[in-house]
């Protein structure tokens, strides 16, 4: 029997931890893909074609739009980023699950046409850590890492349009917690009677439902605003 796959889409403000997150699931997790999407912006660091993103020029980037190729496609941080329609075809003939690593514009597009998509929004404890984290990653300018905290501040208000909420503080627990949302939606799929263990799973993703972590993110978004009400004086 076929069926369609379960979308994952995370995301999170640059420098919280998504990547980190997304390549540790995809280890852990099988049959899980990870969507490798279209990017105008220049490789960094130890980036590879083809593995985190294809580098691709602004022309092939507009032929690819014009062509109908993308199933959403955004300007994030002043580069142009697309996810490709072949990865879901692609994912469907070959039984995986699919995730997706991308902005919150990119979000509420996807949600728009595939509503039955799972979303994850990844906050980090802070904003000094968040900053910490871009600067410790050493792979961004100044200017840039200047922008992300700008771009940090307006995206992390988008939180409550996500399905989960996963707060990266330790990473082994932020690990695990992915781990139990996946596993989570898969089992509620299968539409059986749990094992105790199953039902153990259910539970802890449950645990990081949107409504059960709204309390929890209040702290973390009065640290971005009172950094731009500093900002400001
Ligand atoms: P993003 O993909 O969200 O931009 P990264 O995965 O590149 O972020 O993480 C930014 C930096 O923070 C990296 O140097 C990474 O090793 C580090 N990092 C990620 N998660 C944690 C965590 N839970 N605790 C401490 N450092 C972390
Ligand atoms: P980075 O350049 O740091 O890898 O990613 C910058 C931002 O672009 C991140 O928020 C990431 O989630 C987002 N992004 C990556 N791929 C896509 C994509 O295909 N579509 C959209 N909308 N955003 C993406």
């Amino acid at each position: 029997m076929t069926q369609n796959p379960l979308v994952f889409i995370i995301s999170a403000p640059s420098g919280s931890g998504k990547s980190t997150l997304t390549n540790e699931i995809l280890k852990l997790v099988p049959n899980l893909v990870f969507s490798i999407s279209y990017t105008t912006r220049a490789l960094r660091g130890s980036e590879q074609n083809g593995k985190q993103y294809y580098f691709v020029s602004m022309e092939n980037f507009e032929r690819m739009v014009r062509d109908g190729e993308f199933l959403e496609h955004a300007n994030v941080h002043g580069s142009c980023y697309g996810t490709a329609r072949r990865f879901l075809r692609e994912a469907g003939t070959s039984g995986n699950d699919l995730l997706l690593d991308i902005d919150v514009q990119g979000a509420a597009q996807i949600k728009k046409n595939l509503t039955e998509a799972i979303s994850v929004f990844v906050v980090p404890p802070d904003r000094k850590t968040l900053e910490w984290r871009l600067r410790n990653r050493g792979e961004n300018s100044e200017r840039d890492i200047q922008r992300r905290l700008q771009d940090a501040k307006r995206e992390i208000e988008e939180y409550d349009k996500y399905d989960y909420v996963l707060i990266n503080d330790h990473l082994e627990k932020s690990i695990e917690r992915l781990e139990a949302i996946v596993l989570s939606e898969r089992l509620r799929r299968e539409k059986r009677t749990l094992s105790q263990e199953e039902a153990a799973i259910v539970e802890r993703a449950e645990r990081l439902r949107l409504t059960n972590l709204k309390e929890k993110v209040q702290p973390i978004l009065a640290s971005f605003r009172a950094d731009l009400a500093s900002a400001q004086l």
